[in-house]
């Protein structure tokens, strides 16, 4: 705890940290340390069709294309950098990783340019509480890196999610959609929507939004998210 409060208050003091180990020095004009920028577990999703990301979707929904920046594993560093983005403040994780992914879907042969960007939402209470959506910071960001626009108030989170624990996939896509809605459907239709968050888990989250996105006129969907499992 007080580690952690010491951590928090050098990096105040000091914020020319590694946004990812909070604890050496950004490499010249870069975000990460040189240690950092040497182990970042990237992804090959940008340049495989057949990924982790599209194939948890494909046949489910019309995907265009999927891609996760960085593979997420329990107790790693991207763990803790994504940790920090969503509950301690540091937006510039989420501007970064954008910067990043923006240029990774600029060079990726199979994202066709979508029209528009959606984060996933957050209910209005935990924004509130955490001063922003995590997913908007990441996807604002991309919007500025492709030129695509950026809409944050088309789907939103009218209830707050049960618990998903014990509940078998299809439930939990179930469950989680209803507390989805679309609040302009209108700017949808037949529209090439990116969706993009910050980590995809078990994915149920990202496939009632992309569910809800198609309901609602949108005709294909492409995913872009920080980081993912598997
Ligand atoms: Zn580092």
């Amino acid at each position: 705890m007080i580690k952690k409060l010491l951590e928090d208050l050098i990096h105040t003091i000091f914020p020319d940290l590694c946004l990812a180990c909070s604890k050496l020095p950004k490499a010249a004009e870069a975000s990460f340390c040189v240690e950092c920028l040497h182990k970042m577990p990237y992804t090959d999703h940008f340049i495989i069709k057949d990924n982790a990301v599209t194939n948890h979707l494909r046949g489910r929904i019309n995907l265009v294309h999927g891609a996760a920046i960085l593979y997420f594993r329990e107790g790693s560093f991207v763990r803790n950098m994504l940790h920090q983005l969503k509950y301690k403040g540091r937006r510039e994780i989420g501007e970064v990783m954008g910067e990043i992914g923006a240029r990774k879907m600029l060079e990726s042969p199979f994202y066709n340019i979508p029209d528009i960007i959606i984060p996933v939402p957050v209910h209005p209470k935990k924004v509130r509480k955490r001063g922003y959506n995590q997913s908007t910071i990441f996807g604002l960001a991309v919007s500025q890196g492709t030129g695509i626009p950026f809409n944050d108030k088309i789907i939103i989170k009218s209830m707050e999610s049960d618990s998903q624990t014990g509940k078998s996939r299809t439930d939990r896509v179930m469950n989680v959609s209803k507390v989805f809605e679309i609040a302009q459907k209108e700017t949808l239709q037949n529209k090439h929507v990116l969706i993009v968050d910050d980590v995809i888990t078990t994915g149920a989250t990202l496939e009632a939004c992309c569910l809800k996105a198609l309901e609602a006129g949108a005709s294909k969907i492409s995913i872009l998210c920080i980081a993912a499992t598997g």
